[in-house]
């Protein structure tokens, strides 16, 4: 067996077996298969797809590439959710609390922003003291206590997928399905959790462009994860419009507690209320509606707050700042409203540009070594479907460094307006069980 007849099989849509991808991975790893060996097997696999045999003998290899997490102490009660990614996305600040609040364990890695998209840990150093970094008995230890802990990701943790996703980014082969599907599996399932829920985003600001094209990939994680015994179900999103109001680290933390103190609604209240009663069902066997019905009552009682406030105590954060910033666009760090420069209804967003936007304001990195400036951000006062008259604010932007007045410009791109209203799109197209 040598690369080139792996390449060659792949390029000519050969099915690859488990020994073959166990070879040509580990190549990969210990530097006997070349970056271009490895490029051009990607593309093949680009060009040519996976069977669901093949993208699960892939997920496989990934994971053994690596260490892995034992989370078998908290029994079935283990749980974690993934989101494929977006902008205004605090979800798991908020369905964290709320799992934890019904018994679940939430020993979980996040990551940080890529590209347009935030990532948790970063809203997460917001909070002063809050500890990324846990040894694994800490960790262990915090999720038994407080029901949850949330670290950065694990450098250990399938190294093949960190040498695989460097490559895929530089040579454009990030967008195939399976190759996303075992990107994702592998480190969810390396994570050790029972009960896995993935939130599939689709729209704009989303790697799927379409809700069809987002079931795609969740069935096929769906059906990886079941092989691997665990309890699995994708909820598929809307991210054609960003989610909430808020964009930004410090931001997003402020809206996911006004969530939870009972402040806030909409989208991002529906959403994290979905994703958590799908982790509930799965962890506690009760069916859809008795779990949403626990999730509701989670959040109204203040169950799912104090749940958050014991987290990041247990983590080391200044909870007193979960208090400190409960409006919207009240905030004391240099801002500027911008108002509609037209009368009509905001017809789409194209969130990619939001997401970019926030990057542009120092709420997102453009080089990896960059540091965030976490007051920075957005406020959304109108979204899509919204109907605005010409001077009306319409959103607010927060930076110390960035040129506002261009950073709106490049706001006002991405949003088209129209005469007539536009159709109403679902928050949630599907749920997969
Ligand atoms: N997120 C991942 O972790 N992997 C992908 O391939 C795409 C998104």
């Amino acid at each position: 067996m040598t690369p080139y007849e792996i390449i060659q099989k792949k390029r000519d849509g050969g099915e690859m077996t488990e020994e073959e991808l166990r070879f040509f991975l580990g190549g990969c790893l210990s530097g006997d298969v070349k970056d271009y060996q490895a490029a051009a097997f990607l593309m093949a696999v680009f060009f040519r797809g996976m069977t669901d045999e093949e993208t699960y003998r892939l997920t496989k290899v990934m994971i053994e590439s690596g260490d892995t997490v034992d989370l078998s102490a908290f029994g079935h009660l283990s749980a974690d959710k993934h989101s494929t990614g977006g902008v205004g996305d605090k979800t798991t600040l908020i369905v964290a609390p709320i799992a934890a609040s019904e018994g679940l364990k939430l020993a979980k890695m996040s990551g940080r922003g890529l590209g347009h998209t935030g990532g948790t840990v970063d809203k997460l150093e917001s909070i002063p003291g809050y500890r990324t970094e846990l040894s694994v008995t800490e960790f262990l230890a915090q999720a038994e206590k407080a029901g949850i802990a949330v670290v950065g990701a694990n450098k250990a943790l399938v190294p093949a997928d960190k040498y695989l996703y460097a490559l895929r980014d530089v040579t454009a082969t990030v967008d195939s399905i399976p190759l996303i599907a075992s990107s994702i599996m592998s480190k969810k399932l390396a994570a050790g959790a029972k009960n896995i829920v993935l939130d599939v985003k689709f729209g704009s600001g989303a790697f799927m462009k379409t809700a069809p094209e987002a079931e795609v990939l969740a069935r096929k994680m769906i059906g990886i994860g079941k092989r691997f015994g665990r309890n699995m179900a994708a909820v598929i999103s809307n991210m054609d419009r960003p989610l909430g109001e808020a964009v930004g680290n410090a931001l997003e933390l402020s809206e996911a507690v006004d969530v939870l103190r009972g402040y806030k609604g909409g989208d991002i209240r529906e959403v994290s209320l979905v994703l958590a009663s799908e982790l509930i069902a799965l962890a506690k066997g009760l069916t859809p509606e008795e779990a949403y019905a626990r999730a509701v009552d989670a959040l109204d009682s203040g169950r799912a707050y104090k749940q958050m406030q014991t987290w990041i105590a247990a983590q080391g954060g200044d909870v007193s700042v979960l208090e400190k910033n409960t409006s919207t666009v009240s905030r004391e760090e240099p801002q500027q409203l911008f108002t509609s420069p037209r009368t009509g209804y905001i017809s789409h967003m194209d969130t990619e540009k939001i997401g970019l936007v926030s990057t542009m304001l120092g709420a997102g990195r453009r080089r990896k070594e960059d540091v965030l400036d976490m007051d920075a951000g957005l406020m959304i006062l109108k979204k899509t479907g919204d109907h605005v008259k010409v001077g009306e604010p319409m959103f607010a932007l927060f930076s110390k460094t960035a040129n506002l007045y261009e950073a709106a410009q490049a706001y006002l791109d991405a949003i088209t307006f129209s005469d007539e209203a536009p159709a109403e799109e679902p928050l949630i197209y599907k749920i997969i069980r």
